[in-house]
């Protein structure tokens, strides 16, 4: 196997190019572990650690954009992210463990594509896109559309994610997370993930994302519509979780059954938005 440490996209994108099965290493969290297990074996490895772009965070009138590079601990301690945005800092600052919120990147995540991780849905109910750099220029996409299936991409050949875009989103809205996972660490059984804003005690803007309901984050904008305008009594959180749990496809694993995790879903969204309304009306 072939290792190298380019200092630039354009170096790492050309090394990417070498080789069919070229790879990048991010955090190394997941892709190492894989690799020990015999899963993997690249015959390239282009490491992104020397790059300074990728670990490069910079602010607009519009939003944050966060360098792919960027550990899950520094997004859990971006004091800019705030409003709509926190709903990814609240995600990254509850996952997994300290050893792999220092290690993990949010490029490797969302590469990774893993359905039971939950920063991948906290991405998307921010509405965030992605940069993406590859042969033939720089695109960029929402992470809806990066997002493919469980542990697939729309990344081509050759192509590497360089950035996240956070949109500053609706004034006065708040973004949260909420995890329910069977011990502390664990990855969640279920996650939610949502922006809300509210006008008085009426719901004005809700944008909620499960993880682990499907092979990639599970959005509804008919769930959505049946909690704006309400005020967020409890046939409508029922509701939107009933439209919720009819789209999901849940994991069936050691973390929970598929009809455990259905159960879970209307339960935890109750939960979850009771927590945002109270950060709302802060
Ligand atoms: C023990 C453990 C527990 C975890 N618990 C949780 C949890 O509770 N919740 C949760 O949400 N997540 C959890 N995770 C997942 C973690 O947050 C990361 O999503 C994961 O480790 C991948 O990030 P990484 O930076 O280590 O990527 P790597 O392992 O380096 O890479 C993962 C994949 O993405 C590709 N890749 C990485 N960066 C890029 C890029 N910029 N462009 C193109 N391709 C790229 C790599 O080639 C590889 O295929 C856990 C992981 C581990 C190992």
């Amino acid at each position: 196997m072939r290792y190298a440490e380019p200092e630039t996209v354009e170096e790492g994108l050309a090394l990417l190019s070498t080789h069919d099965d070229a790879r990048c290493l991010a955090g190394g969290a997941s892709l190492v572990s894989r690799m020990n297990a015999g899963q993997v074996a690249p015959a390239m490895l282009v490491s992104l650690h020397r790059i300074d772009e990728l670990a490069t965070t910079t602010e607009s009138a519009e939003g944050l954009w966060l360098g792919a590079m960027s550990i899950h601990r520094a997004v859990a301690t971006e004091a800019r992210l705030r409003g709509a945005m926190e709903v990814v800092r609240s995600a990254a600052s509850q996952l997994a463990h300290p050893a792999i919120r220092n290690m993990a990147t949010l490029g490797g995540s969302l590469c990774l594509a893993d359905p039971k991780t939950e920063l991948p849905a906290a991405l998307v109910a921010a509405s965030a896109r992605v940069e993406v750099a590859g042969p033939a220029g720089r695109r960029s996409l929402p992470v809806e559309q990066l997002l493919v299936g469980a542990f697939q991409t729309s990344l081509g050949k050759g192509e590497l994610l360089t950035r996240v875009f956070l949109p500053r989103g609706l004034g006065g809205a708040v973004g949260h997370h909420l995890r329910f996972s069977r011990v502390s660490a664990d990855y969640p059984t279920v996650s939610v993930s949502l922006v809300l804003a509210m006008d008085g005690e009426t719901c004005s803007h809700a944008r909620v994302v499960l993880g682990s309901c499907g092979p990639v984050p599970l959005h509804v904008d008919a769930a959505d519509a049946v909690l704006v305008g309400s005020r967020l009594e409890a046939r409508d959180v029922a509701e939107a979780g009933r439209l919720l749990v009819q789209a999901s496809a849940p994991l069936d694993d050691v973390r929970g059954s598929a009809e455990y995790r259905r159960m879970l879903i209307p339960r935890l969204l109750g939960r979850a938005l009771s927590q945002a309304r109270e950060l709302a009306h802060v």
